[in-house]
Order: structure tokens, then sequence, then C-alpha cells
């Protein structure tokens, strides 16, 4: 099928992946009378926005705040939950130096607390950086320099060098510099004294404090999402995974372990990288090639149940010091405090690689104790009021942005793009350090371009200061 040939009702659309892109596609296309088949590898829908409900407890993968620009799609989330969205202040803090940072970074705040000399290194040190900028004298050509660049060696020492090499498990100077301009927002001192002194309005995003949550977890999206899909007739299929895609007449034959769907066209948001394996003779070698240096780095959730509700107010805290495994806790509570019903929890993140070798995906390290050890030392709870522990994984949790994978990434988003009848989108889809509101509206996008109703590329507002969150 020619890109330009649309579909039509009655034809046949099947979506890989049924997190919040693959979701949103498959329901624009269902209401618009497009057969479809959702073909998802693991057992329950919402991909990364799932909330996991079993066993007494009740949680999200990591911490999840929806906020978007784009009005309508804010209501069209609203609509899907039905109106229950809270909305909420954020609160997050940094744990540093056994005391707590608000985030994002205050100026008055860190130079408060931190001890005086250390206040004095950072002003130092940020001062000399800018010197070196203002000189030409320094280059932004990694996460690093980057960083460095704008807020000083003295806190990038203390807090971005730290959480950047826990986070990625490589040194920050090995990653682009891409990684920290999509993902910081924070303006560096100089933008600090300013905010602190004349705050704007209008604030860039990882500023922006109010965020929507729907009652009794992000996952009511995703949920609500395939409801809809299924009553327009639609057809979800979970642990089922695409084995392999053919060329067939004018669309495409997809096996799967129950046999193959004829599809007139595809909606991709597995890892692109997959999807690329799949396709094989479809892609030029050289592509094929380049896509196998990509990777993502996984995710392990430990999550502790604990007696009472923790000593903190905060969604989540950062905790970037080795002494820490996690770099991150959630406390699902100060979300909804309705999820009280199936008792306290405190998720704890770990990222990793997906790898039996690797203590940390093979369970070999002990987190529960860990985890244990470590909110006692936050101060959460006391010793003896965890009550319970279960783990959670995600493979694909973050694209890893080493140096090349722009070049990798872009030739092979390129060779997808002249393929017919495919369109690819969604964190995973592109390769692309994304938030929910824009997989759900790039997936509807995609089902647009599938219907010949414009294109995702042309769409979607690919602004570098929408990218910032989790
Ligand atoms: C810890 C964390 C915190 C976050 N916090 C926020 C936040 O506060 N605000 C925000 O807006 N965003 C946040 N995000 C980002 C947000 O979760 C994602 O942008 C969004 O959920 C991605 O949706 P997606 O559909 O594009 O991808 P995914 O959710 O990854 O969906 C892809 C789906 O494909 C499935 N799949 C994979 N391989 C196969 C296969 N071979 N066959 C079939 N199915 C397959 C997966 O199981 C998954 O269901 C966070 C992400 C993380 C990891």
């Amino acid at each position: 099928m020619d890109r330009r040939t649309p579909l039509k009702p009655g034809d046949t659309a099947v979506v890989l992946g049924a997190g919040l892109a693959g979701l949103s596609a498959a329901d624009i296309l269902s209401s618009r009378g497009i057969k479809v088949v959702v073909l998802e590898k693991s057992p329950f829908t919402g991909g990364l926005a799932a909330t996991r409900r079993d066993g007494g407890f009740h949680f999200d993968y990591g911490p999840h705040r929806f906020h978007t620009t784009n009005k309508a799609i804010l209501e069209r989330v609203r609509n899907l939950v039905g109106g229950d969205l809270l909305e909420l202040d954020r609160l997050s803090r940094i744990r540093l130096l056994d005391r707590y940072f608000v985030y994002p970074l205050n100026l008055g705040d860190v130079l408060s607390r931190m001890p005086l000399h250390r206040g004095a290194a950072m002003m130092a040190s940020y001062a000399a950086a800018r010197l070196r900028v203002a000189s030409g004298g320094a280059r932004d050509d990694s996460f690093e320099s980057w960083v460095v660049n704008r807020f000083g060696r003295a806190l990038y020492d203390v807090y971005f060098g730290p959480y950047t090499a826990k986070l990625w498990g490589i040194a920050p100077d090995r990653l682009s510099p891409d990684w920290a301009s999509q993902r910081i927002t924070v303006p560096g001192l100089g933008g600090l004294v300013k905010e602190t002194l004349f705050p704007h309005k209008e604030k860039v995003r990882s500023l922006v404090s109010l965020f929507h949550y729907p009652r009794g977890g992000i996952g009511r999206i995703a949920e609500a999402l395939a409801a809809r899909i299924v009553s327009a007739g639609g057809t979800i299929l979970t642990e089922t995974e695409p084995e392999s895609i053919s060329r067939s007449g004018a669309g495409f034959s997809i096996g799967t372990r129950g046999g193959s769907i004829e599809a007139s066209g595809i909606v991709n948001t597995i890892p692109v990288t997959e999807y690329a394996a799949l396709l094989g003779d479809m892609l030029p070698g050289a592509v094929l090639e380049a896509s196998r240096s990509l990777r993502f780095r996984a995710i392990v959730f430990q999550v502790l149940r604990v007696a009472r509700r923790p000593d903190a107010r905060d969604h989540w805290i950062y905790t970037p010091e080795s002494h820490y495994g996690f770099n991150r806790l959630s406390i699902p509570e100060n979300f909804d405090p309705g999820v009280s019903e199936s008792g306290a929890q405190v998720v704890f993140e770990y990222t990793c690689d997906a790898e039996p070798g690797d203590p940390v995906w093979s369970g070999s390290q002990g987190l529960a104790e860990e985890c244990g050890a470590g909110g006692v030392r936050l101060g959460l709870f006391q010793p003896g009021e965890v009550l319970g522990a279960v783990p959670a994984r995600q493979t694909h949790a973050y694209p890893v942005y080493t140096h090349g994978y722009a070049e990798a990434s872009g030739a092979l988003l390129d060779a997808l793009s002249n393929l017919p009848g495919s369109v690819t989108c969604g964190r995973q889809g592109l390769f692309r350090y994304n938030n929910m509101d824009h997989s759900i509206e790039m997936g509807e996008y995609a089902a647009l371009e599938l219907l010949g109703e414009g294109s995702v590329k042309e769409r979607f507002d690919w602004s570098a200061d929408t990218w910032a969150d989790g």
C-alpha cells in the first residue's frame, strides 16, 4: 500500500505495543471504522504508564505526573477518566549530604542549606564556567561539559555527575549533550538568580509545579483507552509479540504465535530497534547495522509496603549519592491518598541493564534490604515497619543517548519514513526521551497518518523545550 492510499473503514491495522502511544492510535483508528489488532508483549496494557494493583500492592511504575501544553490532549485525558483528574502541586526534593534540597534546584535554597564552603565553591566554579563560555573556550561536546558549562563544576560534582552516572551506568562524558538539553530545563545559576528575584509567569516545563493525576493511578488513562478500543470492536492481544513481518500484496503479513494477521497498515510503538529487525531486508543493510548500536536502559522498581504513611509529603525524592543504591523513590499516597486502602508504600527505582549478569536486574543484589535501610536513613519509616516487598521491572525505560546515537537513530527513522503503510511513534518507536502527553498525541497523529490526514512529522511540535519529564 502506498502511504498516499489511506486506510478506509473495514481495512485492518496492526498496532505494535499497548502503551499510551499504541492505545491512542488504536483508539482513533477503531473509532473511524478500522479493524484494529493491538499486539502487546506483556500481560497488561499501559506500558511505562501502567498501574499495578495486586497482592495488596497499588503503585505506578515510578512517579508519573501528567502535564501538557496541548489543551485538546488534556481534554481527551479528562474525558477518558470521566473527569476524575486530581490537580496536584508538585513537591520533590533532592537528598544530598544528609539534607534535603528542593527540586528543581533553587539558588536561595541551595546556598542556605549547603555548608558555607560548598556554597562558596559553587558560586566560584559557576563564575569560572561562565567566564570560560564567554571567552569562547567551552564546548558542549558531552553531557558533562554541557552541565559544567551552565552550572559550574562544583554543583556538577555533587549532584548532576553522580546522579547521571548512576542512572546510565556509564561516565557522563560518554553521553551526548542532547540528553542534558532535552532533560534539564533548570536554568543556570544566573537564571536561578533571576528566577528567584523576578519569577516568570510562563515557566519552562520542568519548573511547572501543577500537574494532573487520575484518581486511582496513572494507569487509568491506558485502561480507559483499552476499554474504548474493545467496545469499538478492536482486539488487544496481550502476551503476544510480532514474530515476523513480511510484505503481503499491498500491505503486510504479521506472524504471531497464534497465526498471521494480514494488515493494510502498521503503527509501531515497540522499540524501534526490534521493529527494524522484524522488517529485515525491507530496510537498507547499513541502517539495520546502525540500529544495532542503539540500546535502552532498564528499570527495576523495588516496592516496599510499610506500616504507616511515610514521614514525607514529597511526590518523589532524588538520591544521587552512591551510598543509596536506588536513584529515586516515590510515594503513591502523596499522589492519591485513596491508594492507602492498599496500605502505605514506597517505590524505589534502580536503573540497570536488562541482562542476566546485571545484579540489579537478576535480583541478586538484595534490593529489598537495601531499600529498607535506605528508607530508614532517609527518615521515611522506622526499622521493623516494612511489611512486605515486591519487585517490578521494565526492560525499556530510557533510550541511551551515547555519542553517535543521533546519527544511528536518525538514519533508521529516515529509512522507516520511506516505508509505505507503516508509521513509527512513541518513546520506544522514536528512540526519544518523551512524556505521556507526547505519546498520546503522537499516537493520534500516527492514526491520522494511516488515514491519509497529515503526518506525525508535520503535526507534532518537535521543539526541544517540550521534552523534559521522567
Ligand atoms: C520512571 C519513569 C517516570 C516517568 N515519569 C513521567 C512523568 O512524570 N510524566 C510524563 O509525562 N511521562 C513520564 N514518563 C514517560 C512516560 O512513561 C512515557 O513517555 C510513556 O508512557 C511512553 O508511552 P509509549 O506508548 O510511547 O511507550 P511504552 O509505554 O514503552 O509502550 C510500549 C509498549 O510496547 C510493548 N512492547 C515492547 N516490545 C514489544 C514487543 N516485541 N511486542 C509487543 N509489545 C511490545 C511494551 O510492553 C509496552 O507496553 C516516565 C517514564 C519513566 C520510565
